[in-house]
């Protein structure tokens, strides 16, 4: 018989990250962590559930990367730096190999992040994996949704659009090349956190926010938070070569604009900053694109490629609708 408390030995065996803020981790009734002086603490909770946020053949490393990832992504929002997480798994039955696949993937990303894993519960019930990450930033330059100003530019980072192509690919919706399979299934089952360049931005993004939902969704809670408008230019949008080989074949812009998973970050500077922001980038080889320009007023306008103009209620994936 496997027990639960195995489980966790099990889990606690395989990681290697120690981090001196974390006075107590996995063994008590509850973590203990230490923040440092000048700072304040960034909490975030990210779910995966089977068939929701990963198809049910999704394998159990890629999971567990996953799971990690896309709660990096939310302190990579912040401009904060990742310390710690919790760990929430439910399992349909006590299965070792499962298991031990899961903290490949998932104490692969927790090392390259130096993110300990300080707590959490385990449970029977269907396939859940929630995390609870913890960060810091010193305090008041956490970045947030609300901060932009008419006349900032919109920034995206790395391409966008790959995640929902791929998701099109699993439905048979869409064929592609081999090499290109590998790539887009690669971006939706082991997204990247732009941890690196939302510490970089901070002090140059007036707001940001991780693209989980689709570009202009989650911009949209930008314009919504900060009481502005914006003009994207479409043909502006970093896309991958993977995804422009077969934009057309996948519905066009409709992808890059509405599918979510990328994880990737878009976030608004002023212009005064700009300068500055492109000298950072340029330096750590950090990859973003100006796509538009924020507005008075509200709506977030399309400038197509076409030269069409479209004006629309920012959409992207809700779960209850
Ligand atoms: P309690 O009975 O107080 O809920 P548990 O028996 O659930 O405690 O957990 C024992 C210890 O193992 C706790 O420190 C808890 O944080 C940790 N733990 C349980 N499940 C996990 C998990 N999935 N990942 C990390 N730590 C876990
Ligand atoms: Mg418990």
């Amino acid at each position: 018989m496997v027990s639960e408390f195995d489980l966790i030995r099990q889990l606690a065996a395989k990681q290697v990250v120690r981090r001196k803020e974390v006075v107590q981790g996995i063994g008590d009734d509850a973590a203990i962590l230490g923040i440092p002086d000048g700072h304040e603490l960034l909490v975030s909770t990210d779910t995966l559930n089977i068939g929701v946020h990963f198809p049910e053949d999704t394998s159990a490393r890629d999971i567990g990367y996953k799971a990690l990832a896309v709660n990096l992504s939310d302190m990579a929002a912040m401009g904060a730096k990742p310390l710690a997480v919790n760990l929430s798994l439910s399992l349909p039955r006590p299965d070792h190999a499962w298991v031990s696949d899961f903290a490949d993937g998932f104490f692969e990303q927790a090392s390259t992040y130096h993110v300990q894993l300080m707590g959490g519960d385990t449970t029977r019930g269907p396939l859940s994996i929630g995390v609870t990450i913890m960060g810091t930033v010193k305090s008041g330059c956490a970045i947030r949704r609300s901060g932009a100003q008419p006349g900032d530019l919109i920034y995206v980072t790395g391409t966008v659009g790959d995640a929902g192509a791929a998701l099109s690919v699993l439905r048979g919706e869409l064929n592609v090349t081999q090499s290109q399979r590998h790539v887009l299934l690669g971006r939706l089952n082991r997204p990247s956190a732009r941890v690196d360049i939302g510490l970089a931005i901070q002090g140059h993004a007036s707001a940001c926010i991780d693209i989980s939902d689709g570009l202009t969704a989650d911009l949209g809670h930008i314009l919504e938070q900060s009481d502005v408008g914006a003009t994207l230019h479409v043909a502006q949008i970093p896309l991958s070569t993977e995804l422009k080989d077969c934009l057309e074949a996948t519905g066009g812009w409709a992808v890059p604009l509405y599918s979510g998973d990328d994880y990737e970050l878009c976030f608004t500077v002023p212009a005064a900053k700009q300068g500055g922001l492109e000298t950072v980038l340029s330096d750590y080889g950090y990859s973003a694109t100006c796509v538009g320009r924020v507005e008075a007023g509200e709506g977030l306008k399309l400038l197509m490629p076409d030269g069409g103009t479209e004006v629309i209620m920012p959409k992207g994936y809700d779960h209850f609708m």
